[in-house]
Formats: structure tokens, sequence, C-alpha cells
């Protein structure tokens, strides 16, 4: 475990999406003591076991075929990178806000749940904490 973040029930862990086929960020649904024992994925919404950031080998059961997600490269075209804005949990940011992240970097908002956004890096996405201070 490199994350230091508090495990807890609503919080966030990344975790491997049998779906998605993809490590991705996910809700903790349901905690037994201090293990994560259900996930719900930020990005397509399906619950299942948390199984932790390994892809689980089992059977020969292939994911649906992935969406053609356009890349970070082709959805930062055309962003004003000079307008990012810096990331901070009391912000109140918008779907294609560009925002830097001090550990991240360079992120695009892709989708915006009240107090939780999407952001899209360039190597993954991660779902931050939005308008905190609001
Ligand atoms: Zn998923």
């Amino acid at each position: 475990m490199t994350t230091t973040d508090e495990l807890r029930t609503g919080g966030y862990i990344d975790a491997f999406c049998t779906k998605c086929d993809m490590l991705l960020g996910h809700t903790i649904l349901a905690m037994v003591g201090t293990k994560v024992v259900k996930v719900k994925c930020n990005t397509c919404g399906v619950d299942h076991s948390y199984r932790g950031e390994a892809k689980p080998v089992k059977g020969v059961r292939t994911a649906a075929p992935k969406k053609a997600v356009p890349t970070w490269s082709v959805r930062m075209k055309g962003k004003n990178l000079a307008a990012a804005r810096k990331y901070s949990a009391k912000e109140n940011f918008q779907v294609d806000d560009v925002i830097v992240h001090a550990t991240f970097g360079l992120g695009l908002v892709t989708a915006n749940r009240g107090d939780k956004i999407d952001v899209m890096f360039q190597a993954f996405e991660k779902t931050l904490v939005n308008g905190k201070g609001s």
C-alpha cells in the first residue's frame, strides 16, 4: 500500500474493474473491519466485490468491448492549458475544466457529481473531491 488515504465506506479506492477491464477509481460500499469487501466502479457504476488492484485471473470471460473513448491528448487538444486552474477540494470545477493537480499534473474534468469530480489525467482517471468549501 502506497496510499495513506483512510479507507472507509463511501471513500475512494483504486480497484480493478472487471467490467471496464481496467484499474479504476471505485467507491467503497462495504467493509469488514479494515478490509474492503465491496466497491462500486466510478466509471461504469457496477458494484462488485473488491479484489485488490490486480487483474483477477479467472476463466475466459472476456470483458465487454471497450468504448471508443477519446484519448487524453485528443481531449486536451484545443483546451486552453494556460487557463488551467489549480486543483483544490475547496474549489468548484465543472465538466471540461482543465485543472492542475499538485501530484497528478494536468487533468480534464470529465464528470461532475456535485461533491465529486472525475478527472482524466494523462495516464489514468481519478475521482476528486469538489466544492468542499462551498
Ligand atoms: Zn467499471
